[in-house]
C-alpha cells in the first residue's frame, strides 16, 4: 500500500498508509488528543476526522481549544438544522446555503407549501435536532461527480444553481450524516453527538444570494457553543441587546418610525424624537459657531454635473439615487455628500490666505441608496442629515486645525458621557500606493503629521494601513453598537484631491494662487445614527437636557390639586423646559409607573402639602426615594441640571 508523508506544525514528520484518517493520526499521538480533536487540516484544507487522507502534506489537528473550532461547530449545527427540518417537513423545503457567521450560523430555506417557518416552531425543531444529536451520526465527506451531484440534488433548485455555477474543473464534495446529504466543502465536527449546546434564535427574510431580483428566502439564525455557560451568557447578552436596541426603545418611547408606506429607509421623526434631534442640532451648531465655523444652508438637490466633477458619479454611483431628468436638458441629483456644495460656498469669492482656515458647516441632508438589507432603524437610513463641516487650510495649518477639531470632538464626547471609543488612524496601504491619490511626499507628510498631533495631545490610537480614503489619510472614531458591531461615529479626513478637481485656490501672501487642503470632518455623525447610538448607550434613559419629556407633573387629586399642577407646568414650559401635566383619570400609582416606564427624568407629585407649602415632591427616574423642594429651588436645580449636559 502506498504511503503518505505527514508533516506536523512542529516540523516533525511521520509516515502513514494512504487512506489513514485524522482520527487514526490523533490516536497515534494520544487518546486525549483524539478526544478533543474536531477536525484535521491538510495543506490548509479541512479533512473530517473520519475522512481518508490521500496525499502527503502539512497537517494539523484543530481541537476544541482552537478558536476556529467554534466555526466548525456552528457550521455543523446548520447541517443539523437542515436535517431536522427534512425529517419534520419531508419534501416541503428547498435549501439555499447554511454557513457559520461571526456569532453563530444561519440556513436559508424556502418552504415549498408557502407556509413560513416561524419562531413558534423552534422548540419542535430544536427537539428534533437534539434527537439527531443523540443518534450520534458520523459526519463524513466525499467527492462526487457533477452528474451525481445534479442527480442527488434534483429536487433542490437552489443547490442545482450552485452546482451549475461551479467552474468545470472544481471538485464537488458532499457531507453525509445518516440519511442527510449536504453540498459542502467540509469543516465539520466528527459526528452529530459533538453538538450539544445550541439555540435557534430568529428568522428573517433574505434574498437568494443577496440579490433583490431573486426570490426571498427565510433565513433561520442560530448559535452554538462548546459549553452551556457560554451559550447562556450569549443568550443573556442578546436579550439585553434587544432591550437596548434603539428600534425597540424608539417604538416604546414613540421617537420615530419607518414604514413601507413612506418608503424604506426614510425615517419619520415623531415629536419625542424630534425633541432630541432639535436639542442635538442646536447644541452642535452653537458649539461649532464658537469654534469659528460659518454655518450655511445649501440645496439637497444639485445639478448632476457637480457630482461628475467631484468624481462621485464615477466612483459612488451605486450609492446614489438615480438622477431626475427635468426634460429641458438639466439633470438634478439628490446629493450623497455635502462636500461639493461647500466647495461652491468657498469658491463664491476669491479667498486669500487671510481667510484661511475657512470653516464651512451645515446640518446637511443627504441621500444614499443603501441596500435594503442593510437598512436598520435610524442607524442606517437612506435620507440622513450629517453634522458636516469642511475647512480649507494652507499646508502649514493642517496640524493646528486637526488638533482643534480633535479638541472639539473630545469636548463634545464629554458632554454626552461617551467614553467607550477608540481612535483609528487610517493610512494608505503601503503595498498598494497606486490605489491612492498620487503624491508620495504629501502622503508621508500628512500621515506623520496626524500621528504627531495625536501623540502631542496624548491621545491613544491604533493604526490601520489600507483604511485611508482614496484622497487622503484620516482619523476615525470607532464606537460599539448595542448589537456588538463597530461603527464609525466621528471622522476627520484630509483631502488633497477635491481642491484639484474643482480648481480651488487662495491668493497667498506672495500674490500668487495656491491650492488649499480640504479637511472633511463630522463630529456627531448624522442626526440619525447619533440618535440611534445615544438611545442605545443611555438605554432610553436620556440625560435631562436630551430627554423628550423632562418633567411630568401628576396631581394626587385632579379637583384639589389640578390647578396648581397645571400652573406649575405652564411656568416650567415658559422656561423652555419640556414639562407636561398628566391629568388623566387613572390611579396615582399607575401614572407614576407610566412616567417611570417612559424614563422621564423627573416625576412630580402634587398633593395637599405641596399646594399649601408651594413645594413639589420629586421622584428621579431610577430612584425609589422621593424628596421635597420648594418650587423655586426645584426650578433652579432643574435648569442647572439641563445646562450641565450630563447624566446626574
Ligand atoms: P458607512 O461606512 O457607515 O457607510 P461612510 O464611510 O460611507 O459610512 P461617510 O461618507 O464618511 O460615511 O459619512 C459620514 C458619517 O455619516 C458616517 O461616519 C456615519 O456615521 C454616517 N452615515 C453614513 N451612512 C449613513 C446611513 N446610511 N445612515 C445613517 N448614518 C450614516
Ligand atoms: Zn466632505
Amino acid at each position: 500500500m502506498a504511503d503518505v508523508q505527514i508533516t506536523f506544525p512542529d516540523g516533525a514528520e511521520k509516515t502513514f498508509s494512504v487512506d489513514t484518517t485524522p482520527l487514526e493520526i490523533a490516536k497515534s499521538i494520544s487518546t486525549s488528543l483524539a478526544k478533543k480533536a474536531v477536525s484535521g487540516k491538510l495543506n490548509g484544507e479541512y479533512v473530517g476526522m473520519h475522512d481518508a487522507i490521500k496525499e502527503s502534506g502539512d497537517f494539523e489537528l484543530i481541537t476544541k481549544d482552537d478558536e476556529e473550532a467554534l466555526q466548525l461547530l456552528r457550521h455543523s449545527v446548520s447541517h443539523l438544522l437542515a436535517q431536522a427540518l427534512n425529517r419534520l417537513y419531508p419534501d416541503q423545503i428547498h435549501y439555499g446555503v447554511g454557513p457559520f457567521i461571526s456569532n453563530g450560523f444561519y440556513y436559508d430555506t424556502d418552504k415549498v407549501e408557502g407556509n413560513q417557518i416561524s419562531v413558534e416552531q423552534f422548540p419542535e425543531i430544536e427537539k428534533m435536532m437534539k434527537r439527531i444529536v443523540k443518534e450520534n451520526l458520523p459526519i463524513v465527506s466525499r467527492e462526487i461527480t457533477r452528474d451525481e451531484a445534479l442527480d442527488m440534488f434534483k429536487n433542490d433548485p437552489y443547490k442545482i444553481e450552485l452546482i451549475n455555477d461551479l467552474p468545470a474543473d472544481e471538485h464537488i464534495s458532499i457531507a453525509v450524516q445518516g440519511e442527510h446529504v449536504e453540498l459542502d466543502r467540509g469543516g465539520l465536527v466528527p459526528s452529530t453527538g459533538w453538538i450539544k449546546h445550541f439555540k435557534l434564535t430568529s428568522v428573517a427574510g433574505a434574498y437568494w444570494r443577496g440579490k433583490s431580483s431573486n426570490p426571498m428566502l427565510q433565513r433561520i439564525y442560530g448559535t452554538a457553543f462548546w459549553n452551556a455557560d457560554e451559550l447562556d451568557a450569549e443568550m443573556k447578552r442578546r436579550a439585553e441587546a434587544k432591550e437596548r436596541d434603539h428600534r425597540k426603545i424608539g417604538a416604546d418611547q414613540d421617537l420615530f418610525f419607518t414604514s413601507q408606506e413612506v418608503g424604506s429607509g426614510l425615517a419619520v421623526w415623531m415629536p419625542n424624537g424630534a425633541a432630541i434631534r432639535r436639542t442635538l442640532e442646536r447644541y452642535i451648531v452653537d458649539r461649532e459657531v464658537q469654534d469659528g465655523y460659518q454655518h450655511v444652508y445649501t440645496p439637497v438637490l444639485s445639478n448632476l454635473n457637480l457630482y461628475k466633477q467631484s468624481g462621485h458619479w464615477d466612483h459612488y454611483r451605486d450609492d446614489m439615487f438615480p438622477p431626475m431628468d427635468m426634460g429641458d436638458g438639466e439633470f438634478l441629483e439628490l446629493r450623497p455628500m455635502n462636500c461639493p456644495s461647500h466647495i461652491m460656498v468657498y469658491k463664491h469669492q476669491q479667498r486669500s490666505y487671510r481667510d484661511l482656515p475657512f470653516r464651512v458647516a451645515e446640518l446637511g441632508m443627504m441621500h444614499r441608496y443603501e441596500k435594503s438589507g442593510a437598512l436598520t432603524g435610524l442607524s442606517r437610513v437612506r435620507e440622513m442629515t450629517l453634522n458636516d463641516g469642511h475647512t480649507f487650510v494652507m499646508l502649514d495649518q493642517i496640524e493646528d486645525e486637526f488638533k482643534k477639531i480633535l479638541q472639539l470632538m473630545v469636548d463634545v464626547y464629554k458632554d454626552f458621557d461617551i467614553t467607550d471609543y477608540r481612535f483609528r488612524l487610517s493610512y494608505r496601504d503601503p503595498k498598494n500606493t497606486e490605489k491612492y491619490f498620487d503624491d508620495d511626499d504629501m502622503w508621508e507628510k500628512a500621515q506623520r503629521m496626524l500621528k504627531g498631533a495625536m501623540d502631542d495631545m496624548g491621545l491613544a490610537y491604533f493604526e490601520a494601513e489600507g483604511e485611508a480614503a482614496f484622497y487622503g489619510p484620516k482619523l476615525d472614531v470607532q464606537i460599539k453598537t448595542a448589537l456588538g458591531g463597530e461603527e464609525t461615529l466621528s471622522t476627520i479626513q484630509l483631502d488633497f484631491l477635491l481642491p484639484e478637481r474643482f480648481d480651488v485656490t487662495y491668493v497667498g501672501s506672495d500674490g500668487e494662487l495656491h491650492r488649499p487642503v480640504m479637511i472633511h470632518r463630522g463630529i456627531i455623525s448624522t442626526m440619525e445614527r447619533f440618535t440611534a447610538y445615544l438611545t442605545e448607550m443611555y438605554k432610553g434613559a436620556f440625560p435631562t437636557w436630551l430627554a423628550p419629556h423632562q418633567v411630568r407633573i401628576i396631581p394626587v387629586n385632579r379637583e384639589a390639586h389640578g390647578e396648581f399642577a397645571q400652573q406649575l407646568t405652564d411656568r416650567l414650559v415658559k422656561q423652555g423646559i419640556r414639562a407636561e401635566y398628566d391629568g388623566r383619570n387613572e390611579k396615582l400609582g399607575y401614572l407614576i409607573r407610566n412616567a417611570q416606564s417612559l424614563k422621564i427624568p423627573y416625576t412630580l407629585v402634587i398633593g395637599d402639602e405641596e399646594v399649601s407649602n408651594d413645594t413639589v415632591t420629586i421622584r428621579r427616574f431610577g430612584s425609589r426615594d422621593t424628596n421635597v423642594k420648594s418650587v423655586d429651588q426645584f426650578e433652579k436645580d432643574l435648569l442647572a441640571d439641563i445646562a450641565n449636559h450630563s447624566r446626574a
